[in-house]
């Protein structure tokens, strides 16, 4: 068993799948670098290593050249150079940066704001709460709000151009780029034959078709190991599953828990303990989704995700009397081991 993230709650876990598998010709591979601050691991079925090692090698350039545009910590990086050009003016943007803004905008929309990508300044905020273990002061959280909205990013789909309404807003893809690069890199393996695959990075999955053999990918959803559900494993083929909810990169201020997920509309980190997994087709939406119901809390989010074609949601939530779940309707059809 791999463990992919070792946190209280969001911890997604996936089982090891057989090694090989002759009758097919298939061998097992298993890759993995850092990248985006994560590791991303690639598991992938293929004749022999040379191909393995070649597919692999290019989906992690390819992850990489996403990175390079989509950091927030890269000064150099193209979503930075768009934060810093003058407002009002529209900016020529990659193919890459303008779907991932328009895939978040249109989240946004959906969700009255609740996911929103140009929440990087009241973010930067929390960091600093987490580099110094003090809160931030109510001022500078009332100036990172007022460049804080996803009104005040503009797309123009004509000509592939982006621009920001005012001065100091900050864009941070955070909660969605780790899905956009999995789907990504699964394109190029797919580019290179190979049609069994699974890339995780940190709590977002995706996989293509089922191991020689399998019914699917295995994975264990550990929230439901806290909860102690016996049904915490699933099968999945062609499907993205992203957990939010990560305790371990919170902070705690004089006895309260802040997430780095933080609410746009107050500024304030998190601090409903919920872990939220998310099942749908792509990683990028897996991704944005788990994130944006970590912040719509179980109601709301639930709505969101019944409204939401092919996709299921699980929400775990720790209160005074223990943990809670919460499954939306889908989550029945979703595949126990
Ligand atoms: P993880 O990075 O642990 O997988 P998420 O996918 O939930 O977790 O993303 C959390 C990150 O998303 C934060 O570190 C931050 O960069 C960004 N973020 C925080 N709050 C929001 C929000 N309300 N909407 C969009 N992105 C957010
Ligand atoms: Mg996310």
């Amino acid at each position: 068993m791999i463990l992919l993230r070792s946190t209280l709650f969001a911890v997604v876990c996936l089982l090891a799948v057989s090694p090989s598998d002759l009758a097919f010709n298939l061998s097992r591979f298993e890759f993995v670098e850092v990248h985006m601050g994560t590791q991303f691991k690639i598991v992938l079925y293929a004749k022999d290593e040379p191909l393995a090692g070649r597919a692999a090698q290019a989906a992690f350039q390819r992850i990489a050249r996403l990175d390079a545009i989509m950091s927030d910590y890269n000064q150099a990086s193209e979503l930075n150079r768009l934060c810093h050009s003058p407002p009002g003016k529209p900016v020529r943007i990659s193919r890459d940066l303008f779907r991932i803004l328009t895939i978040s905008q249109r989240l946004a929309a959906k969700t009255d704001g609740a996911f929103d990508v140009t929440v990087g300044a009241v973010v930067r905020l929390w960091r600093r709460a987490r580099r110094t273990g003090e809160l931030p002061d109510a001022d500078k959280i009332k100036q990172a709000l007022a460049v804080t909205g996803y009104t005040l990013l503009h797309l123009d789909a004509k000509t592939q151009s982006a621009w920001l309404e005012r001065e100091g807003v900050l864009l941070d893809l955070g909660g969605i780029a780790k899905g956009y690069a999995a789907d990504a890199a699964m394109q190029v393996l797919q580019q290179y034959g190979v049609q069994s695959a699974l890339i995780a990075a940190g709590g977002d999955i995706v996989v293509s078709h089922a191991p020689p053999h399998q019914r699917g990918w295995i994975i264990e959803i550990a929230p439901l190991k806290q909860a102690e559900q016996s049904e915490n494993t699933i099968v999945i083929t062609d499907a993205a599953i992203s957990t939010s909810g990560d305790t371990e990169q919170s902070v705690e201020i004089n006895g309260i828990r802040y997430s780095h997920i933080v609410d746009p509309r107050t500024g304030i980190g998190l601090i409903e303990q919920i872990a939220v997994t998310v099942i749908t087709r792509k990683g990028v939406d897996a991704d944005a989704l788990a994130t944006a119901v970590s912040v719509l809390g179980m109601e709301r989010g639930l709505k969101l995700i019944e409204a939401t074609e092919k996709t299921a949601a699980l929400i775990v939530k720790k209160t005074g009397r223990g943990v809670e779940l919460f499954a939306s309707k889908r989550w029945q059809s979703v595949q126990k081991k």
